[in-house]
C-alpha cells in the first residue's frame, strides 16, 4: 500500500510541475483534472489562450460568467448550419466571471457542491466543444445603430456582428468614505471566499445589512474571532439561513449605524469611525479588516445611449425574450433589470437569448 501511496505522490508531483492538480486521490479514486492556475482568487484566473486573429462572429457574446456561457452553450450546440456560424465569447478582464470568487456553489442543478472556478471551468470546456470562439479581451466601446453592430476591443480591433449578446454582469458598490481606496488589499475585502484566511482571529467589520452583508458574514465566521455587522437600516434584511449567521456569537449587528471612515495607516486598517444615526454620536471601532457588502452595480457603462437602462443603470429587457430596446441585442444575467442574481437563473437567460438570437439570425437569413 504504502508503494501505492508513493506512486501516486511522484505522479501528482510530476503532474503539478506540468501545471495540473491531481489527477488521482490516495484512495486511487479519479479526480478532475484542472488546470492549476485556476482558485477563488481573482488574481488567479482561468488560463486564456492567446489572441487569435478575429473574425466577425454571427454571434458576439460580451462576458464570460454563467449567463454568457449560457448563451454560448445553447448557440454552440444550435449551430447546425453549413458553414459552421461564428459564435464569439469576448471574455473581459474576469474570465468566468463572478463565479470565479464565489466559492462553494451549492445550489446549481445537479450538481450539489462544487467550487465556482470548477463549474465555470466545466462550462467553458462544454462551450470550446461546440467550436465557440473565446477571446480574450474586453469591449471598449459599441455602436448599435445600424445593423451589422460594431464592438471595439480592448485589443484595437473593430467587430461588426448581426447579433450580440450583453452578459457583462456587476461590480462591487464602493462606501466612497475616506480610507476605503487606499486599504484595498490591506485590510479593505470585498470578497470572503478569497480574502477571509487572511482574516483569521482577527476583528473585523462587515458593511451591510442585506443579502450580500449576512453570506460575507457566514463566510467570515470560520476565520475572524469578532465580526461587527454596521447596518445603516434598522433591521438586517436576508433570508432565515442567511439572517441565522447573525446569531453566532461571534457577530455583534450594529443597527442604524452608518459608516463615516475606514482609518489606517496605509498599509494596514486599525479601525473603523461611524455614526450612530438615532443618537448622532460619532464612535471609533477598533479593527484590523472591512468586508465591504453594500450590493452591486451593473458593468453597463459601455451601453449608455445604445440601448434603454432603468434608474439603477441596469438594462431594460423584454422578459419573455431578454431582448433589449435594440432588436438583434440582447442582454442577460446580473447587468439587467429582471436578473434574479443567481448563477442558475443567469445561465438560464443565457439560453433564452440564445434561443432568440437563433431564430432572429434564421429569420434574416430567411428575408
Ligand atoms: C461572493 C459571491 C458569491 C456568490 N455565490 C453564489 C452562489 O453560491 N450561488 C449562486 O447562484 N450565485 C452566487 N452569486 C451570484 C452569481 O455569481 C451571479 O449572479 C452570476 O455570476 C451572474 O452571472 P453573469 O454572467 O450575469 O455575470 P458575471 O458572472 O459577473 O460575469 C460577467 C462577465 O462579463 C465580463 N465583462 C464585463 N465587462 C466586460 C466588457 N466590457 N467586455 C467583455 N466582457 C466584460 C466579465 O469579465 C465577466 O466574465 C455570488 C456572487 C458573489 C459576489
Amino acid at each position: 500500500m504504502k508503494l501505492v501511496n508513493n506512486l501516486i505522490l511522484i505522479l501528482n508531483l510530476a503532474l503539478s510541475l506540468t501545471g495540473y492538480t491531481k489527477l488521482f486521490s490516495k484512495s486511487g479514486h479519479h479526480t478532475s483534472l484542472t488546470p492549476s492556475t485556476i482558485s477563488h482568487c481573482p488574481a488567479k484566473q482561468i488560463n486564456l489562450p492567446e489572441a487569435e486573429l478575429i473574425s466577425d462572429p454571427q454571434v458576439a457574446i460580451i462576458g464570460s460568467g454563467p449567463s454568457g456561457m449560457g448563451s454560448a452553450i445553447y448557440l454552440g450546440r444550435a449551430n447546425g448550419d453549413s458553414p459552421k456560424r461564428n459564435i464569439m465569447v469576448i471574455e473581459g478582464e474576469l474570465a468566468g466571471g463572478t463565479p470565479m470568487k464565489a466559492g462553494t456553489i451549492q445550489n446549481y442543478p445537479g450538481i450539489p457542491d462544487i467550487e465556482g472556478p470548477d463549474l465555470m471551468t466545466s462550462m467553458r470546456e462544454h462551450a470550446l466543444q461546440n467550436n465557440v470562439q473565446f477571446v480574450p479581451q474586453k469591449v471598449t466601446k459599441v455602436d448599435f445603430s445600424s445593423s451589422p453592430f460594431k464592438l471595439e476591443l480592448s485589443g484595437g480591433q473593430t467587430i461588426k456582428s448581426p447579433a450580440v449578446i450583453i452578459a457583462t454582469g456587476n461590480k462591487p458598490i464602493s462606501t466612497n468614505v475616506p480610507g476605503e481606496k487606499e486599504h484595498i488589499g490591506k485590510g479593505v475585502a470585498f470578497c470572503a471566499n478569497c480574502d477571509g484566511p487572511f482574516f483569521k482571529n482577527k476583528v473585523i467589520a462587515v458593511i451591510g445589512g442585506g443579502y450580500g452583508a449576512l453570506r460575507e458574514t457566514g463566510q467570515l465566521k470560520q476565520f475572524a474571532s469578532q465580526i461587527f455587522i454596521i447596518n445603516k437600516n434598522d433591521q438586517l434584511k436576508g433570508p432565515d439561513m442567511l439572517l441565522n449567521h447573525a446569531n453566532d456569537p461571534k457577530v455583534t449587528v450594529l443597527n442604524n449605524c452608518d459608516l463615516n471612515e475606514i482609518v489606517g495607516n496605509g498599509t494596514k486598517v486599525c479601525a473603523i469611525k461611524y455614526t450612530n444615526l438615532k443618537t448622532k454620536e460619532i464612535k471609533t471601532l477598533n479593527v484590523e479588516g472591512v468586508f465591504v457588502a453594500l450590493g452591486q452595480i451593473p458593468n453597463s457603462y459601455i451601453f449608455k445611449d445604445q440601448v434603454t437602462f432603468n434608474d439603477k443603470n441596469e438594462i431594460v429587457v423584454d422578459c419573455q425574450t431578454l431582448q433589449t430596446s435594440v432588436p438583434g441585442v440582447w442582454a442577460v444575467g446580473d447587468v439587467t433589470d429582471k436578473s434574479m442574481h443567481q448563477i442558475p437563473t443567469a445561465v438560464g437567460e443565457g439560453y433564452k437569448a440564445g434561443l432568440n438570437a437563433e431564430s432572429y439570425l434564421k429569420k434574416l437569413k430567411a428575408k
